[in-house]
């Protein structure tokens, strides 16, 4: 008998990287609604909680002391500071999230996406995120109006050097519209997912048809 293929795919990492305010959390969102096999990896980080942001959902905000912890006991994935404050990816979620078969998605800045390369380089899926223009940039980082002036100047100051990065990457986004950046972001995932060495069992289900067949 012919047994037939169930696609079981080994977890896949997918970062999203861009210079802040290039609309990467939005994709992030729009990725996690319209595909319910993605998880969220959520980063701890020193930084201030905006108005908007949830504890526990958008991040877990904790003091320096408790950061620093976690980083000695090895317990962060990958790490980095971005504007003067300390983020990082927490290494139990994402190991728990993918033994439970889900994909999983980090919005990390290019340091955590080294990182992480480097330490599952056959896992990783990595997406880079340009805003159309230099205007749109800045025009989104102010009516997010959560940051100070001085806020805006740095992360527009910062993201020219962000951009340099963008070669490091597996796909590059132009982020002109943020439903069809989502889609194409999806049928990448769509694509990577059947990559051979991502499904598990394609080998025996090979073998097995060949033998049917002789
Ligand atoms: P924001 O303060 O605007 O939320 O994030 C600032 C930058 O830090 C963004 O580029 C974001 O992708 C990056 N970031 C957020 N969480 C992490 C993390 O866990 N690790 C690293 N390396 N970067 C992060």
């Amino acid at each position: 008998m012919n047994l037939k293929f169930h696609n079981q795919q080994k977890g896949l990492m997918l970062v999203l990287s861009s210079p802040s305010g290039a609309g990467k959390t939005s994709i992030a969102q729009g990725l996690i609604k319209a595909d319910p096999s993605l998880r969220m990896s959520i980063s701890v980080t020193t930084r201030p909680k905006r108005q908007n942001e949830i504890d526990g959902v958008d991040y877990n905000f904790v003091d320096v002391k408790t950061f620093k912890k976690m980083q000695q006991r090895g317990e962060l994935l990958e790490y980095a500071t971005v504007f003067d404050h300390l983020y990082g990816t927490p290494r139990a979620e994402v190991k728990e999230t993918l033994t439970a078969g889900y994909d999983i998605v980090f919005d990390i800045d290019w340091q955590g996406a080294q990182q992480i390369t480097k330490n599952a380089v056959e896992d990783v899926v990595k997406v880079f995120i340009l805003p159309p223009t230099t205007e749109e940039l800045e025009k989104r980082l102010k009516k997010r109006a959560q940051d100070t002036n001085k806020v805006v100047a740095t992360r527009m100051e910062k993201a020219s050097s962000e951009m340099t990065h963008w070669a490091e990457y597996d796909y590059v986004l132009i982020n002109d519209n943020l439903e069809q950046t989502v889609n194409q972001v999806l049928k990448i995932l769509v694509a990577e997912r059947l990559r051979q060495h991502r499904q598990i069992g394609i080998e025996e289900f090979v073998k097995n048809l060949t033998r049917a067949r002789s």
